[in-house]
């Protein structure tokens, strides 16, 4: 792996354990909004580093939204990173997880978990998007209110865009105005995810779905019911997927 020399200009916190990292590090090459970066530190015992997606698009501050994972190797040092800081980020980023590799559609639905929010992120700070679909819907999975993020940004998007915009916060463990209560999966199962996005899970649409493993294999398999299928170079269809781990 080749490493460029990232400094760490900023470092927000959400809540404890849940922060973003604002990243100055100009030898990174251009990369697609979705792809991710490595990020790390040479230690004694060899260099420690994961694959985070960049949650902001090419020729601004790399941004990562990550999660402390308590028991985790690299994490609980990022956590303790602070601006100024020095940190190894890969020069070339990776991935398919991108709108090159989604199918056109009337409706894009962009489903996240946790930190899956973050490609979606830097998605939606660039025109393409709007340009390819007549309506995106984000829809976010977290556990309680305090794991929302980026909240400004996504009511912004909602004032510019209106009706071609839909953001939902699906929160598992506690009821909170203006979100959906309970899993992703149930709320498609129960009806409530289209009637509130107003908007139909069909084959008429792009499904892009990243973070939580089981998240993904179960939505994968209700989708499969109605119809919908991984998109393929080879055999197109609905479904583009990013695990998380
Ligand atoms: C393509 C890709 C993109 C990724 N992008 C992000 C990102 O933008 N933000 C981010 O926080 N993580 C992201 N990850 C996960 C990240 O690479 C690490 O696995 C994570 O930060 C844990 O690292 P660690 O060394 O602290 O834990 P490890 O010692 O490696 O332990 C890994 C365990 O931590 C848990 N875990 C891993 N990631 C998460 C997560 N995001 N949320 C909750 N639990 C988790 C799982 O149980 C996993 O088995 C991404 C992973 C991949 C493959």
């Amino acid at each position: 792996m080749e490493w460029t020399e990232g400094i760490v200009r900023s470092k927000r916190v959400w809540s404890h354990g849940l922060f973003t990292l604002s990243i100055e590090a100009p030898g990174v090459q251009p990369f697609e909004p979705g792809q991710f970066l490595q990020l790390g530190f040479d230690r004694p015992e060899g260099h420690l580093h994961r694959p985070y997606s960049v949650a902001s698009p090419h020729g601004e501050l790399l941004e990562f939204f990550i999660v402390m994972v308590e028991t985790g190797q690299l994490t609980p040092l990022l956590w303790q990173v602070e601006p100024g800081s020095s940190i190894d980020v890969s020069v070339k980023a990776a991935g398919g997880f991108t709108l090159k590799k989604c199918p056109d559609a009337s409706t894009l639905w962009l489903i996240g978990t946790g930190t899956g929010l973050a490609p979606y992120i830097a998605m939606l700070r660039r025109p393409e998007v709007w340009q390819r679909y007549e309506k995106v819907v984000l829809l976010h999975g977290i556990r309680h209110a305090t794991d929302l993020a980026y909240q400004d940004e996504i009511a912004k998007y909602s004032e510019q865009w209106g009706s071609r915009f839909a953001f939902v916060p699906v929160i598992s463990r506690e009821q909170v105005p203006g979100a959906l209560f309970g899993r992703i999966t149930n709320c498609l199962v129960d009806g409530s995810l289209e009637t509130v996005t107003q908007s139909q899970l069909t084959t008429e649409s792009c499904v892009m779905m990243c973070g939580n493993p089981d998240m993904l294999d179960e939505m994968e398999k209700l989708l499969g019911e109605r119809g919908l299928q991984r998109h393929r170079h080879s055999k197109p269809g609905q479904i583009v997927i990013e695990r998380y781990w």
